[in-house]
Parts: C-alpha cells; sequence; structure tokens
C-alpha cells in the first residue's frame, strides 16, 4: 500500500523542494517529524527496496546510514558470543600400516571385540575369534557365527550369543536341532531377520551391522593371492614342513588343475630357485613335483608352518624344522603325521568361520589359471582396443 507523504513535509533535508520549513506551521513541523520517523522506520525495514524508489522526486532518501544489512550487522555484533580463541585439535596420524599382510609380514594386533568399528575387517576377526574351534552347534549359515559377527554377536558360551558392544543383549540357538523340520526352518528365518532388532535400543549395532563383503576383505588383507607371499610361504613349507620322506595324503576344494599352474607359477617367483633355462628350452617346463605341490596348496589354503617352541604368525627367514601347520586366521593347528593314513582336507581342515573355509575364493587369483589364460590374448586384445580409427594418419605407434 502506498502511503500519502504530502510533498510539503516528506522533505526536511535540501534538497528541499517545495516549502520552506521555516515557515510551516508548529503542527505541520510536528506531522513533519512524525512522517521523518516513519520513513526511518519504513527505511529500515524496507532499505534498498520500493519504498525508497517510491516518489523518488518527491521524497527524497531520508534514511542514509540506516539501511537494512547496517542494521543488522549492528544487531549481530550486539548480541555475537565473545570470539573463543580456536585451538587447532591435533589429532594424531594414524599408524601407517600396510594395507594387506603377506605371509612374511606379522598380524597386527587385534582391536578389542568391544570396538564399534562395523567396517574394519580387524574387528571382524576380534569378535570372529571368540566362537573358537567349537563355533556354534551346527546351525545354517543365515544364523551361523559370520552372521552373527557381522551383526555385533560375539560367543558367550555355549551356543550363547552377546551383544559385542554389551548392550545387555543375549540370546541362543542352544535346542534348534531338536525342533521339527518345519518349526525349525521357521525359527531359524525368525532368529535371522532379527539380528539386528535384538540389540537393545541404544545400541549401535541396531543400526548399522557390518556389510557382508566384509568378509572377502579380511581374507584378502590377511592372506594375499600375490605370487611373493604365496611363494615365500611355499618355500617355508618345504623347507620347514616337508623335509622329511613321507608327505601326508592332502586333497583340497581346489582341482589339481588349478593347484599345478600354481606351483608352476610360484616357481618363476622364487628366487632361490631361478628355473634352469636349459631345461625348460628342452622339453618346456618341468611338471611341479608332488612335494611341490602340496607345498603350493598348502600356502593357497593358508597354513603355516607352526613351530610350538617358537609360535609365530608369519614366514621366518630360518624356521625350524615343523610337522605342524596352523592358519594365522583362525589359529587352526593341525599335525600333519596324522594323515598318513587318513586324508587332509586343505579347506575342511579350516574351523567353519573361517574365510579361507568359504568357496572358490582362490579363484579371484590370477596364479591359478593356465599360464596365458589369464591375461588377454593379443586376438582379444585388438577387438577390445581401437588405437586408431580408419582415416588417421598413421603413426608407428598405432596398430590399424
Ligand atoms: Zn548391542
Ligand atoms: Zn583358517
Amino acid at each position: 500500500m502506498a502511503m500519502e507523504i504530502p510533498d510539503a513535509v516528506a522533505a526536511p533535508q535540501p534538497p528541499a523542494i517545495e516549502a520552506n520549513p521555516t515557515h510551516m506551521p508548529a503542527e505541520k513541523a510536528l506531522d513533519a517529524e512524525l512522517v521523518a520517523d516513519l520513513h526511518d522506520a519504513f527505511g529500515m525495514m524496507y532499505a534498498g527496496s520500493e519504498w525508497d524508489s517510491d516518489d523518488e522526486d518527491a521524497a527524497p532518501k531520508i534514511t542514509d546510514g540506516f539501511d537494512l544489512p547496517a542494521l543488522l550487522s549492528e544487531l549481530a555484533a550486539l548480541v555475537s558470543l565473545p570470539q573463543i580463541p580456536t585451538k587447532r585439535r591435533l589429532f594424531p596420524g594414524r599408524a601407517r600400516e600396510p594395507f594387506v599382510f603377506p605371509s612374511t609380514a606379522p598380524l597386527p594386533s587385534l582391536p578389542p571385540v568391544n570396538a564399534y568399528l562395523p567396517f574394519s575387517p580387524l574387528p571382524l576377526l576380534a569378535r570372529l575369534r571368540t566362537f573358537g574351534a567349537a563355533g556354534l552347534s551346527p546351525v545354517p549359515p543365515e544364523i551361523g557365527p559370520l552372521a552373527c559377527a557381522l551383526h555385533g554377536w560375539i560367543s558367550a558360551g555355549t551356543d550363547a550369543l552377546a551383544c559385542s558392544r554389551t548392550c545387555g543383549a543375549t540370546w541362543g540357538v542352544s535346542g534348534l536341532a531338536d525342533l521339527r523340520h518345519a518349526v525349525r526352518d521357521g525359527v531359524v528365518r525368525r532368529l535371522a531377520a532379527t539380528l539386528s532388532s535384538r540389540h537393545n535400543a541404544g545400541c549401535a549395532w541396531r543400526i548399522t551391522s557390518s556389510p557382508p563383503e566384509l568378509f572377502s576383505e579380511l581374507r584378502r588383507i590377511l592372506h594375499p593371492l600375490t605370487a611373493a607371499s604365496l611363494g615365500s610361504l611355499a618355500r617355508a613349507l618345504a623347507q620347514q614342513t616337508l623335509a622329511g620322506p613321507i608327505a601326508p595324503q592332502w586333497t583340497s576344494p581346489s582341482s589339481n588343475a588349478e593347484i599345478d599352474h600354481l606351483a608352476t607359477a610360484l616357481r618363476r617367483h622364487l628366487p632361490a630357485l631361478p628355473p634352469d633355462p636349459e631345461s625348460e628350452n628342452r622339453t618346456g617346463p618341468r611338471s611341479p613335483e608332488p612335494k611341490e605341490t602340496l607345498a603350493a596348496a598348502l600356502a593357497l589354503f593358508g597354513w603355516f608352518p607352526y613351530d610350538p617352541t617358537f609360535p609365530t604368525d608369519h614366514v621366518l627367514a630360518h624356521g625350524t624344522p615343523t610337522d605342524i601347520v596352523s592358519c594365522r586366521i583362525c589359529c587352526r593347528r593341525v599335525g600333519l603325521w596324522s594323515f598318513h593314513t587318513r586324508t587332509l582336507d586343505l579347506g575342511a581342515a579350516h574351523i567353519s568361520w573361517c574365510p579361507l573355509r568359504a568357496d572358490g575364493w582362490w579363484r579371484e587369483s590370477v596364479l591359478v589359471a593356465p599360464r596365458g589364460e589369464a591375461l588377454l590374448q593379443p586376438k582379444a586384445l585388438s577387438e577390445m582396443l581401437v588405437v586408431s580409427e580408419d582415416g588417421q594418419p598413421r603413426k608407428k605407434w598405432r596398430r590399424r
């Protein structure tokens, strides 16, 4: 709504336009003051807006020095809190740990089991290890140790589970085996669906559990499938564990061809055993010997020489002979001497929750694939890679 301002009173300041204020009657002068105050008030509220631009000729700006931004900044200065000197918070730099732990490197110490680090693999291992060798009574994987550990549960005794953050929640899986099949399936489904909601209110595990892929990540960092890591482990096994005349009987979830490819590949990477160029030129690469194959298979499935008098979780440069092997992830130990009459399954010998017990993970490694198959064939490469389109100038480095 436009405000009617008499021309005569709206201009108290020069350039005064029509009226001379000194000749103004007293009440008119009062009105002029009032109007001037109103101008000030509106000017402060609508500084820079149409209020000022209205009747610009008749009512020159009288709000100079009273614009809203200035008013606001004054107000802000009045109510602003005293400046607290900001102390620079220096966070201690995280100790740089290797991204993976090859067989020659010791494992890092595990964080406490109650650490809420749902996206870190080592705390997951700390929770898994509470299940020990026994784990839980045979239960479906949906509510097995791995599923429970991913949801923040740790073992609290036989078939009992407790929150790793000690939110107070506990539950158990005992008696499941006694139920009838149909009932049991229903109970398992319900337990699996409530792995998060079983935590008490306020528990972080109730909100965010560990992602399932953390399990594979744990295996990849503690058991990298690199030629250097597996090669060092295989050599240590051949020297410390398989030096005797009798080798154990063994089998593994991987195929014989995969183990042979691995043994051949590792031979190429072992600096102490360089390939004999003469024999290779004559007859092609010789096929791996049985002990070489066994050493490669033991290494692939994460078995380390284990000396009870000087236990370590990594390969030593000069380890003493031993016929015990152990997994450094699940800590299962196996005496090879007992497998001269029975067969050692290199996969199934791990504890049920061990990531090396899972299926098919070794196929991530090119070392178990036939030589050359893992790499792109030149033909396939030329189909995938177009370096130069037709019509472009030919260059030496262009394929076509
Ligand atoms: Zn909890
Ligand atoms: Zn294991």
